[in-house]
């Protein structure tokens, strides 16, 4: 284990690793990625919220042979100290704590963990790291690292959550992870730690739009969710594969270039038609528009630096 390592400084700026997320957020605003690397929002959105808590039950619950209501009584754990720590969750009803207890309660259902635990040996859940690719330096955490047994196959596992139905293998969802970002340098830094490609599981939920119906309670609409993804195996669609090597080559060129791209911009335009999207309205909407400064406002707070444990190459 190695503490975050000290950033380079390019004309006078801290030039720091990246993330797929962060990378996404400059193509879609150079402007944004800057304000975001001191500023976060104050209220995350419901969907981050119900995914990290499928995440912690499924990785954290599931993954680590723990018993469904032992994975169910950690998502509420879970949810209590994000609401302690963000006042971000504070708008998080129950109704979508119900769904994320539905959809977890399928997973179990249709995934037995004797058979799991019995093909595949679990290397390594929710890992954080950092390495160096031709010069330019990634971070993301790996959702699990999986060994299957019979044949020792290293396994790059990532969970999704998606509103479309992505059941169909022949799904435009599918063919888009070639130029994955996330998915290209997770394959590169376990590629990079074990010497080649790993194998991929992609294993994606797809959430419910139902709501609740009049005079339901919670606990009758947790269990009529419940009996809905139980009984259809349809609703978690797992997908194996390995990247193309060559493709896999061309988008980590590309991560390089944009990196570069990044560390050199200094005028880091504002992208005007980014600003309002199916997620609403940018957070710096009100920097960018009135050119007021960030402060710590309705929306925005000031990012607090975390000291993370990070992994280079431990497997
Ligand atoms: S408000 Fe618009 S221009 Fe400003 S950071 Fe957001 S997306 Fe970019």
């Amino acid at each position: 284990m190695l503490s975050m390592t000290q950033p380079n400084v390019i004309a006078g700026r801290k030039i720091m690793a990246k993330s797929a997320s962060s990378m996404r957020t400059y193509l879609t605003c150079p402007r944004k990625y800057a304000l975001s690397r001191d500023w976060e929002q104050k209220h995350e959105p419901t969907a981050f919220t119900r995914g990290t808590l499928v995440h912690f039950g499924i990785i954290e619950g599931f993954m680590k042979n723990l018993s469904l209501s032992a994975a169910l009584g950690g998502v509420s754990i879970e949810l209590e100290k994000m609401s302690e720590s963000i006042e971000n969750v504070s708008g998080f009803e129950d109704k979508e704590l119900r769904k994320v207890r539905a959809y977890i309660k399928g997973y179990y259902a249709h995934n037995n963990q004797e058979d799991f635990f019995r093909e595949f040996e679990v290397m390594a859940t929710e890992s954080a790291f950092e390495f160096s690719y031709r010069n330019q330096r990634f971070s993301g955490r790996i959702d699990a690292l999986l060994r299957r047994k019979a044949t020792g196959e290293v396994i790059l596992y990532e969970l999704k959550t998606t509103s479309s139905n992505v059941s169909d293998p022949d799904h435009p969802y599918w063919s888009r992870l070639n130029m994955d970002t996330q998915l290209a340098i997770y394959n590169q830094y376990v590629k990079s730690s074990v010497g080649r490609h790993p194998r991929v599981m992609y294993e994606v939920i797809m959430t419910s739009q139902a709501r609740p119906k009049k005079n339901e309670t919670p606990k009758q609409y947790e269990e009529r969710l419940t009996e809905e993804y139980r009984e259809s195996p349809g609703k978690y669609k797992r997908m194996e594969f390995e990247l193309l090597q060559s493709k896999h080559e061309a988008k980590m060129g590309e991560l390089v270039y944009l990196g570069q791209a990044i560390d050199h911009d200094l005028l880091l335009p504002r992208n005007d038609s980014a600003c309002f999207s199916n997620y609403g309205t940018c957070q710096f909407f009100t920097v960018c528009s009135w050119g007021s400064n960030p402060d710590e406002s309705l929306y925005l707070k000031k990012k607090e630096k975390k000291e993370e444990e990070i992994n280079e190459f431990p497997f």
